[in-house]
């Protein structure tokens, strides 16, 4: 799955959502979260993000992140 960062937060596009097959981006408090379950990991979001704000949940050093949005996009 793909997760968003910490640089989303103040960002105003929402290229990422517009480009998601599934629509499995949320509202977090104040930055966008990917549902976990939901992503397909297609990748689409990634580059369209001007904040480079998405990361592959591969990436080392992500379990705060990993972790944050789940929190945040399963309460919906
Ligand atoms: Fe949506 Fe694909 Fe991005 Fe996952 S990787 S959030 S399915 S656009």
């Amino acid at each position: 799955t793909y997760v968003v960062i910490d640089n989303c937060i103040a960002c105003k596009y929402t290229d990422c959502v517009e480009v998601c097959p599934v629509d499995c981006f949320y509202e977090g408090e104040n930055m966008l979260v990917i549902h976990p379950d939901e992503c397909i990991d297609c990748g689409v979001c990634e580059p369209e993000c001007p904040a480079d704000a998405i990361r592959p949940d591969t990436e080392p050093n992500l379990e705060e992140w990993v972790a944050f949005n789940r929190k945040y996009a399963v309460q919906w």
